[in-house]
């Protein structure tokens, strides 16, 4: 399983979809570039959330607020006093870890094992520590209790567990003291919180209704690994729902279902999708779960939805001293609606896409790689050769590719023979390769290959539009 995530990884950066920031002076950890096929992915996905979220909920609203913000909002939220995780030293390796991961991962091997009831002792155990009062020493006593070992050099031999903030921060303005000290936002939602108003008032909204924003998060994660799982710079998809207060577990249980349904629309297998309940519940929630994903490294979170109730909109009015009450002009009541979120990993939904869509198939005693994605998600639609480079069929390869592109996002290669042709796309998940031969420059028809069954049709030029459009259309994941 890890063999295969490495090979997801490599292919990721050796065609094109994600690179090591600063490669050249030796990367820097935990960030990530993409490159070609990579941001039309993220586009892709991204434009399909807004779509489903904004576009398709007449009382959903976008906005896209800036990453700095006035340093009380984190205050108000909580962020500054309470957005830790418990951090703890292997003194052997100096290696940094987790507290509550190292944790979890002991109940892994324990089940792992087949000691489910050790696993479930333990694991009781774990979420008294995270809910203790002295969180951090519950954490260190269960490590040291479990005797668990570091990881990476099998010593035993910790550090006490701290608490360590996540947050960056950074100067505004000239001046580097205290007083201009400001964060990059750990989360898109205060941005959506503060605008409130302006958005209820101007999009002339009424409880319930949604904001939506796309936008980029930072957090000093204390571990950064598993490629574009974990980075300290991140990109969100959140919304924030607002509803009468009592009506949110309504709200909660209806956008649970209708976030589970988008990510299988994507093409994502029902099976290896599950829910997680959470252990502990952050400052802000009377309830939380989050959408986990079978990824080669095991099942962890993509998405979560949390009930937030009212805390981020009176924590707001208090702090800034401005009402965040809404007067519903129904029943003539005032009150702070209560919230639920759900929040989305940009990247995690990608590595998620790669994941899934991953396949080595034998073909004629052939290896294929292959990426099974929705045809509405691959980055090309279309690559389109000419069988050779010569008799005008590159020409009338180019006269095609022209006439899709105002469609389709397509790819033009007329190097190498068309079978080598044909993998290329294959391994960057395109799901229509269309060639230009001998027959199409007398009758005017091209075969068009299909990425998953290999098979091909031959159809009028004039139809490709059409064909391919139906084809995407009747497109099912596989079972
Ligand atoms: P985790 O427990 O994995 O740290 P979280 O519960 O802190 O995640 P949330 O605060 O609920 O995450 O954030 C919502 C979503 O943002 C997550 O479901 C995830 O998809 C994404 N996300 C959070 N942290 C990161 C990160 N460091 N790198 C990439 N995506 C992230």
């Amino acid at each position: 399983m890890a063999d295969l995530f490495e090979t997801i990884v490599s292919l990721s950066k050796r065609r094109g979809f994600i690179f090591q920031s600063s490669e050249i002076y030796g990367g820097l950890a935990a960030a990530y570039d993409y490159g070609p096929l990579g941001v039309e992915l993220k586009r892709k996905v991204s434009d399909r959330w807004w779509k489903a979220m904004v576009y398709g909920h007449d009382n959903i609203e976008g906005v896209d607020a800036s990453i700095f913000m006035h340093p009380m909002v984190w205050k108000a939220s909580g962020h500054v006093d309470a957005f830790n995780d418990p951090m703890i030293d292997d003194r052997a390796s100096k290696k940094r870890y987790r507290a509550d991961r190292l944790i979890e991962g002991h109940i892994a091997r324990l089940e792992k094992k087949g000691k489910d009831d050790a696993a479930a002792r333990v694991h009781a155990a774990l979420v008294e520590a995270l809910n203790a009062d002295e969180a951090p020493k519950a954490l260190y006593d269960l490590i040291v209790a479990e005797e668990i070992r570091s990881p990476d050099s099998g010593a035993f031999d910790w550090t006490a567990v701290r608490q360590f903030n996540l947050m960056f921060e950074t100067q505004i303005g000239a001046l580097a003291d205290g007083e201009n000290t400001i964060y990059l936002r750990p989360e898109t939602a205060q941005g959506i919180f503060v605008n409130f108003h302006n958005v209820r008032e101007t999009g002339r909204l009424q409880v319930p209704f949604g904001i939506a924003q796309i936008g980029k998060a930072f957090r000093n994660e204390i571990v950064a690994r598993q490629f574009i799982f974990r980075m300290r710079e991140f990109e969100q998809m959140e919304m924030q729902y607002f509803v009468k207060p009592g009506e949110q577990m309504e709200a909660y249980e209806a956008w649970s279902q209708k976030r589970l349904d988008w990510h299988v629309a994507n093409g994502i297998r029902p099976s290896k999708l599950r829910w997680h309940q959470h252990e502990k519940l952050a400052h802000y929630a009377d309830a939380a779960q989050d959408i986990q994903f079978e990824f080669p490294f095991g099942w962890n979170e993509i998405e979560g939805i949390h009930s937030r109730t009212d805390f981020d909109l009176s924590a707001h009015q208090e702090y800034a001293g401005k009402k965040m009450e809404y007067f519903d002009p129904q029943t003539q009541e005032r009150y702070i609606p209560y919230v639920v979120e759900t929040s989305a990993g940009l990247d995690r939904t990608i590595l998620m896409l790669l994941c899934h869509a991953y396949r080595e198939e034998e073909v004629g005693g052939d290896k294929r790689t292959v990426l099974k994605f929705n045809p509405e998600l691959a980055p090309y639609t279309v690559a389109i050769f000419p069988l050779v480079k010569k008799e005008g069929m590159p020409e009338k390869a180019h006269a095609i590719e022209a006439d899709l592109s105002g469609q389709f996002n397509v790819y033009y290669d007329e190097k190498g023979a068309v079978g080598r042709r044909y993998r290329r796309q294959d391994e960057i998940g395109t799901p229509f390769c269309i060639t230009v031969d001998g027959q199409t420059m007398e009758d005017d028809t091209v075969t068009i290959r299909d990425r998953d069954t290999m098979a091909q049709d031959r159809i009028p030029a004039e139809n490709i539009q059409h064909y391919i459009a139906d084809r995407i259309e009747q497109w099912t994941p596989e079972a």
